[in-house]
């Protein structure tokens, strides 16, 4: 079988995507691999193909239980012989999935790092003829990244181990070039070869809403996408427990996840979210991590988060089946402060006060461009995609930004005002006194100092103090000003790169005000007409039928892509419906039938 024929017949695509050929030529030639690729561009391609083609085993090493779960649902269901090693067994299932393991009724198995460590596995492994070692989510091998995860660190001793050298595949979804090193040095890889397919992700719409009502704007964004799987997330525990409860009340079927809840109601909105009984999920950062539903067509930022790889890989859990969807982010000031207080409070089990400070000034330049984002008037794609290093065009018109969903007032005059206050006060005061003094207010400390005597003093007057403020957070976050800390006191305001064009008038400032009506589109592809929507809600309930009795998600079935695509072409044979794309040869066989006859009733 050719790699065309294999990823037809059981996968039933017709082409690769960018990226996957390489890597799978590499693979089956015998050549090491290190692939960086973002969420939701076929990663698990790469390797289950080989697998497929290679003689012998596969093994695929996974951090995430739950992930390792859908995948081999997913492979069982295309009729690929797989199996995962991992401690959500028990002892018995183990032992049971081993000696299978053994007598080579698997192509795949998936296995935790941990592992490996472990004599039983290792006995197998040994025997066993392994061909081919993917290793998922790399970079939990670099302290660099994230994730580290030391059971990684074991993966180079145990290939060695094997009586053949397997090839070796490693893949991740975000890689610094630090991280890479470190991956290919750590995990021993000879000579791969590297793939980047780059971090865009041209399906997400990318939008910043600074809402007057945070609950009004989230209500009409749920309420504009119904019978449509969104993902909200919030910052706190608290903040999950009310909008879920707001949303609730308003009749969305909401459902919560957070790590405070009982572990029993935890695993039962995973699940009604998995299996499309619930819609909408309102969770904390705690969800999300190995969830592979295919069909998530928004997710919406209820707090800003942190830093924008935190940012980017919550937000990029929508549209992993490549369909329209929508990454919004509601942002508002009290997030910036509650983050600041999280930074300030994150170090506290640091003994050495250098290195804390250290760690907390990396923080805080991480939440200064997530800030950033929230508040540029320039491409957001843009501005994502520059972060993680990559350049990109100046506009993509693929973001709200770049659609103009926001006004945008030139504040050079009065940055110029700011500027020069700040450095006649020598850079020796915070925000707030700069803000009185070029305000005029009349308060203690502008009499305490003289700052009343200063040439900048009232000279914005005719401005509200949260006016000035929201200038001077423009500029710090166009790093025109900088914060310093003084002394483990509040932080002063100082001049930084820039400055100076600012002072002499030759560079303009921007601020954005108030977000206009969300010109966000709706998710998903090509709006089905009528019959065809209709088709695409019945094929929709024998999916739902079909999942429930195989106890499985309904994702792991068809894809709502390939749903739609069945309901728009409605073939009328078994041949035309292995034409679609996603109906592999098992699939077509074991669900055929019923989709065609499905298809053939009238439609009402
Ligand atoms: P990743 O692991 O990189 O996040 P996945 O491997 O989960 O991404 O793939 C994302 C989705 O894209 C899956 O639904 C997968 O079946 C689909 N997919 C992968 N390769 C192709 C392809 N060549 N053509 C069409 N769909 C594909």
């Amino acid at each position: 079988m050719t790699k065309e024929e294999a990823l037809k017949t059981y996968y039933g695509y017709d082409a690769f995507r960018g990226g996957q050929e390489p890597v799978i030529d590499a693979l089956l030639a015998g050549r090491d691999v290190l692939a960086v690729m973002p969420t939701g561009a076929g990663k698990s391609v790469c390797y289950q193909l080989p697998a497929l083609l290679l003689p012998g085993i596969t093994l695929v090493i996974s951090p995430l239980v739950s992930l390792m779960r859908d995948q081999v649902t997913t492979l069982v269901q295309m009729g690929v012989p797989a199996a995962f090693l991992n401690s959500s067994l028990t002892y018995r299932q183990y032992l049971l999935a081993l000696r299978r393991a053994e007598e080579g009724r698997y192509k795949i198995i998936y296995v935790a790092p941990e592992r490996l460590e472990t004599e039983g596995f290792q006995a197998f492994a040994r025997k066993a003829r392994i061909s081919l070692v993917a290793v998922d989510e790399a970079h939990c091998i670099s302290q660099w990244g994230q994730d580290f995860r030391p059971s990684y660190l074991q993966i180079p001793a145990f290939v060695e181990t094997l009586s053949h050298r397997p090839v070796v595949g490693a893949f991740t979804a975000t890689a610094t070039p630090k991280v890479k090193a470190d991956i290919q040095d750590l995990l021993a890889l000879q000579d791969p070869l590297h793939v980047s397919t780059g971090f865009d992700r041209k399906n997400l719409f990318f939008e910043v809403q600074h809402p007057q009502s945070k609950k009004g704007a989230l209500l009409e964004l749920v309420k504009s996408r119904p019978g449509k799987c969104g993902v909200i997330y919030c910052a706190t525990r608290k903040g999950v427990e009310e909008v879920c409860d707001f949303l609730r009340e308003r009749g969305v079927a909401a459902v919560r996840y957070h790590a405070g809840l009982e572990a029993e109601e935890r695993q039962r909105s995973q699940e009604d979210f998995l299996f499309d009984r619930a819609d909408v999920i309102v969770a904390t950062n705690a969800f999300g991590m190995g969830i592979d539903k295919s069909n998530v067509r928004y997710v919406i930022h209820y707090n800003m988060p942190k830093d924008l790889e935190s940012y980017y890989q919550e937000a990029g859990r929508a549209g992993r089946d490549g369909l329209p969807s929508s990454c919004i982010l509601l942002f508002g000031e009290q997030d910036v402060r509650t983050q600041e207080f999280l930074i300030e409070h994150s170090q506290e089990e640091v003994q050495d006060p250098e290195t804390a400070q250290r760690l907390q000034q990396r923080q805080l330049e991480r939440l200064r461009q997530m800030t950033g984002y929230c508040r540029t008037t320039g491409c957001l794609r843009r501005y994502i995609l520059r972060y993680f290093g990559q350049e990109s065009p100046e506009r993509c018109n693929g973001c709200a930004n770049c659609l103009g969903n926001f006004r945008e007032v030139d504040i050079s005059r009065e940055a110029r005002w700011i500027v020069s206050c700040v450095r006649d006060l020598r850079e020796a005061f915070g925000v707030g006194i700069v803000t009185e003094t070029l305000c005029g207010a009349d308060t203690d400390k502008v009499r305490r100092y003289h700052l009343d005597r200063e040439p900048s003093y009232g000279a914005l007057s005719e401005f509200t103090q949260s006016q000035v403020r929201a200038c001077i957070r423009q500029l710090l976050d166009e790093g025109v000003l900088v914060q310093t800390l003084s002394s483990g006191q509040y932080p002063l305001l100082g001049l930084g790169e820039g400055a100076e064009d600012v002072a002499r008038g030759a560079r303009t400032v921007r601020v954005r005000t108030a977000a206009q009506k969300a010109l966000t589109p709706t998710d998903g592809d090509r709006p089905l007409d009528a019959s065809e929507e209709a088709r695409f809600q019945r094929l929709r309930s024998l999916r739902s039928r079909i999942a429930r009795i195989q106890g499985v998600p309904a994702y792991v079935i068809f894809s709502d892509k390939t749903l739609r695509e069945l309901a728009r072409v409605c073939p009328d044979t078994l041949e035309e419906l292995r034409a679609v794309s996603g109906v592999g040869e098992v699939k077509a066989a074991r669900y055929g039938r019923q989709i065609l006859s499905q298809l053939q009733e009238p439609t009402s």
